[in-house]
C-alpha cells in the first residue's frame, strides 16, 4: 500500500490531503493515478464510497498548469445537480493552496444568467450536468474547444437518465485529441458502446468488486424454464414471510420490473423502483421498504445503487446479470454490517452462461437448489423470450461475458474477427476468457491514425 507521498504530487495538493485527513490512496486510487497521469484513456468501475473522485481529481490537479485563458481545459459531466455540487466541493477542498477557477452548472432553477457570467469570467475545470452544459454550448458562452481531458462518471446512471443523445451532442463540440476518463459504478452495454466508438485504448481498472464472495452471505441458485417459471417460484417462496422479512429483487430491466410488480402476489407488499418512476414515487418506495411498510422492493440495478437499506434478509436475482460484477454489488445489499445474508439467483439454460462468468469471477459455484415440485412450470414467454433469445440479445448489444480485471480492449467483442458462428455461444465465451482477441484493433488503429494526421 502507498501513501500519497510515494504518488509524488505537489505539495499544495499533498498539504490539502493531510488537511481532509486523507493519508493512503484507496484501492481505486492507486489504481488510476498513473494511467490518468500518463494521459491514457481510461475506464474505472468503482462504486460512490471508494474514493473515485479524487482518484480522477488528483491526478488532473496535478497536470494542471496555472492559466488565466478563459476556456476551459477540463469538463466533468455528472448527471445529476447534487453531484455537481458535491465535486465542485470535493475540487474546492483539493485546492486551498492552488490558484484555480471551477464552475458548477446545472439546470433545474433560474440560474443561467449566473452561470453564463461565471463561465464569461474564464474557467479552468467545468463541472456540469449534460442538458445544462450543452445548452451553454449552443448559446457560444460555452466554448470547449480547449478542452484537454473529459470525465464522465457515473456513466451508468447518465444512461438510465437518458443522456445518451445529450453527450454526443456535447462530444461533437469537443476536440478530437484529448483524454477521455469514465467512472462506473457498474459495468454496461452503454460503456462499452462509448469506449468503441470514443476511446482510445482504454486502461480499465474495476474496484470495489473483490472477486471474493461475501462469508456471511449464504447463495443458492435455482434453474428455472422461464420468466413465469420464475414468478411461480417466487410466489411460493416468498408466502414464507418469516424467512422473507425484507427482500429485494432484482430485475435486469424496466419492463420485467413493472411486469413482475403486476404479476406476483403479495401486491399489497411490494414496492418497485426504476429509472422511468417519477422521484417522489421513488423516494417513497425506498421509504416504505426501508421502515419495513412494504416487505419486497423490486428494483433494477442502476436505480437501486445509492440506496443504503439495513437489514435486507434476501436478495433475489430474477434476472441474471449480463455483468458479472454487476452480481456482486447486487448481493453485497445483504449481509451488511456482519449480518447473516441470503442471495438467491434464478437462471434459465440461456442464463447458465452468465452464471459461468459469475462463478469463474468468484472462483465459487453458487450451490443449486433443486427446483420445487409443487410449483408449476409454466410455457409461456414474455415477448423477449420469445423475439430475442439471450444469445442473440447478447451478440446485438456488442458485449461479451467479463471478467473483472481484464484489460478493456482485449473485452470487447464487437470487433472480433474470431467469431466463429457454428460453435455455441458458452464455447465461445469460454474461448474468449481462455485466450481475449483484440477486438477494436480495426477501429483503434484508425482512430490513431486519424490521430496522428
Ligand atoms: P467518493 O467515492 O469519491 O464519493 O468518496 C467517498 C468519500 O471518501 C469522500 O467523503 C472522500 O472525501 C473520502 N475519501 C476519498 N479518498 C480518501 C482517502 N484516500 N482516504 C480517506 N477518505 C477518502
Amino acid at each position: 500500500m502507498h501513501t500519497f507521498k510515494d504518488f509524488k504530487i505537489k505539495k499544495q495538493l499533498q498539504n490539502a490531503l493531510s488537511d481532509l485527513g486523507h493519508e493512503k490512496p484507496t484501492p481505486i486510487q492507486e489504481e488510476s493515478f498513473s494511467p490518468i497521469m500518463g494521459g491514457f484513456d481510461f475506464v474505472g468501475i468503482a462504486q460512490t464510497g471508494t474514493g473515485k473522485t479524487i482518484a480522477y481529481l488528483l491526478p488532473i490537479l496535478q497536470e494542471l498548469k496555472y492559466s488565466d485563458q478563459q476556456n476551459p481545459r477540463v469538463l466533468i459531466l455528472v448527471p445529476t445537480r447534487e453531484l455537481v455540487i458535491q465535486i465542485v466541493g470535493q475540487i474546492e477542498k483539493l485546492t486551498p493552496y492552488i490558484s484555480l477557477r471551477v464552475v458548477g452548472v446545472f439546470g433545474g432553477t433560474n440560474n443561467m444568467s449566473a452561470q453564463k457570467q461565471a463561465v464569461n469570467e474564464g474557467v479552468d475545470i467545468i463541472v456540469g450536468t449534460p442538458r445544462r452544459l450543452y445548452d451553454l454550448t449552443l448559446t457560444n458562452v460555452l466554448r470547449l474547444k480547449s478542452i484537454k481531458k473529459l470525465v464522465i462518471d457515473e456513466v451508468d446512471i447518465m444512461l438510465d437518465f437518458g443522456y445518451k443523445t445529450q453527450l454526443k451532442n456535447i462530444f461533437h463540440y469537443l476536440p478530437i485529441k484529448r483524454q477521455n476518463i469514465l467512472f462506473s459504478a457498474t459495468m454496461t452495454n452503454y460503456i462499452d458502446e462509448l469506449a468503441d466508438e470514443f476511446l482510445v485504448n482504454p486502461i480499465k481498472k474495476t474496484i470495489s468488486i473483490s472477486g471474493t464472495p461475501l462469508e456471511n452471505i449464504s447463495q443458492e441458485s435455482y434453474a428455472v424454464r422461464n420468466f413465469y417459471t420464475k414468478v411461480n417460484l417466487l410466489n411460493h417462496l416468498l408466502q414464507d414471510r418469516e424467512e422473507f422479512s425484507k427482500v429485494l429483487i432484482f430485475v435486469g430491466t424496466k419492463t420485467n420490473a413493472n411486469r413482475l410488480f403486476e404479476i406476483l402476489d403479495f401486491q399489497s407488499e411490494i414496492s418497485v423502483i426504476h429509472a422511468s418512476k417519477e422521484q417522489n414515487y421513488r423516494t417513497k418506495s425506498i421509504e416504505n421498504f426501508k421502515d419495513g411498510t412494504r416487505r419486497i422492493l423490486i428494483a433494477t440495478d442502476v436505480i437501486s445503487r445509492g440506496i443504503d437499506i439495513e437489514d435486507i434478509t434476501t436478495v433475489i436475482n430474477l434476472d441474471t446479470p449480463l455483468y458479472p460484477e454487476n452480481y456482486m454489488h447486487r448481493i453485497g445489499r445483504t449481509g451488511r454490517a456482519e449480518r447473516k445474508g441470503r442471495s438467491i439467483l434464478l437462471y434459465t439454460d440461456k442464463e447458465a452462461v452468465l452464471k459461468d462468468a459469475i462463478e469463474s469471477l468468484m472462483n465459487y459455484s453458487i450451490p443449486a437448489l433443486e427446483f420445487p415440485k409443487e410449483v408449476e412450470v409454466s410455457r409461456e414467454l414474455t415477448p423477449e423470450e420469445k423475439d430475442k433469445p439471450l444469445e442473440v440479445a447478447i451478440q446485438s448489444e456488442n458485449r461479451s461475458v467479463q471478467k473483472s480485471g481484464d484489460s478493456f480492449h482485449e473485452k470487447s467483442a464487437k470487433n472480433s474477427k474470431e467469431v466463429v458462428y457454428t460453435k455455441s455461444y458458452n464455447d465461445r465465451i469460454k474461448k474468449l476468457h481462455k485466450k481475449p482477441v483484440r477486438r477494436g484493433d480495426k477501429i483503434q488503429n484508425m482512430k490513431k491514425k486519424r490521430k496522428k494526421k
